[in-house]
């Protein structure tokens, strides 16, 4: 099968650096095989935080870095009746349950613990609603109470069994169902979220290679199971190291004189930054 990979910038901003090693990862490999393609596809389902002129920025930053992609990009805000699918089936199944909690309710929750359960990416949801009978449900859906959906992380594993998911750089890694625990698949806000989109498109568009920063890998637990789930096939993954600024942490948004646009403006030219992208440290000025 041709490899296909994919970058996956949200129309928020422009590229930065962390996006170029990001963008350069994925087409590379491509690249790097017979009949590859790389594809671009835009996760604007955060509506509030999108704006229109980024979809055009971000198409300009990577033709002039020299990294096109194949195929017409992909917009996640005309996929809503495949995500919205994907949760009917979790649904009807019962893997996944509303949850009516607010932010500061969890927060409170956590506090009330003698010790939040922690996951890499800080305490994780208590269970609450997990908790819920039935007809509690009912009758504040239709009470009209907002509502997130939740997948029930624990039966999900119970129906799958075991799993494991093939990284390239970190070898076969076997699944845990609780890191992130009951992660949240459709959000109060804005429907359908990330983890369930990028699953849902990752599929859709036949993605054999998924790359991405290694920050991303905990979310790849939770993407293995919802692909067993959905029965849908499991690509192979590529973590790749994030790009680090003087300190040794992750290169920051905020840091605007490292958008490829200003190191553009600046004079540096594409190869330059693509080199740069390669040493995964830069120097933020
Ligand atoms: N949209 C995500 C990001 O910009 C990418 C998610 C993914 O590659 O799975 O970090």
């Amino acid at each position: 099968m041709p490899i296909r990979t994919r970058f996956a910038p949200s129309p928020t901003g422009r590229l930065h650096l962390g996006h170029a090693l990001a963008a350069r990862v994925a087409h590379n490999l491509a690249r790097s095989a017979d009949d590859g393609r790389f594809l671009l596809r835009f996760e604007d389902i955060d509506a509030p935080r999108v704006r229109r002129e980024f979809y055009q920025g971000i198409e300009e930053d990577l033709q002039w870095l020299n990294l096109p992609w194949d195929e017409e990009p992909l917009r996640q805000t005309n996929r809503s009746a495949a995500y919205e699918a994907a949760l009917n089936t979790l649904r009807q199944k019962k893997l996944i349950y509303p949850c009516f909690c607010t932010r500061r309710e969890i927060q409170e929750e956590w506090a009330a613990m003698s010790g939040a359960p922690q996951g890499p990416e800080g305490p994780i949801y208590p269970g609450t609603c997990l908790r819920l009978s039935e007809s509690e449900r009912k009758e504040k859906i239709a009470a009209g109470i907002p509502h997130a959906w939740r997948l029930d992380s624990h039966k999900a594993a119970t129906i799958t069994g075991p799993l494991t998911f093939h990284d390239l750089r970190f070898g076969t890694i076997g699944v845990n169902h609780a890191l992130l625990g009951d992660v949240i698949l459709a959000r109060k806000d804005i429907g359908p979220a990330y983890h369930l989109a990028v699953v849902v498109d990752d599929a859709f568009q036949e993605i054999t290679h998924v790359t991405r920063g290694e920050d991303l890998l905990p979310s790849t637990h939770v993407h293995r199971l919802l692909q067993s789930l959905l029965d849908i096939p499991e690509p192979v993954y590529l973590h790749h190291e994030l790009m680090l600024d003087e300190h040794g942490k992750r290169l920051a948004k905020r840091c605007d004189s490292l958008s490829i646009a200003a190191l553009r403006d600046a004079g540096c030219n594409p190869n330059e930054i693509l080199a740069r992208t390669d040493s995964k440290s830069f120097k933020c000025p």
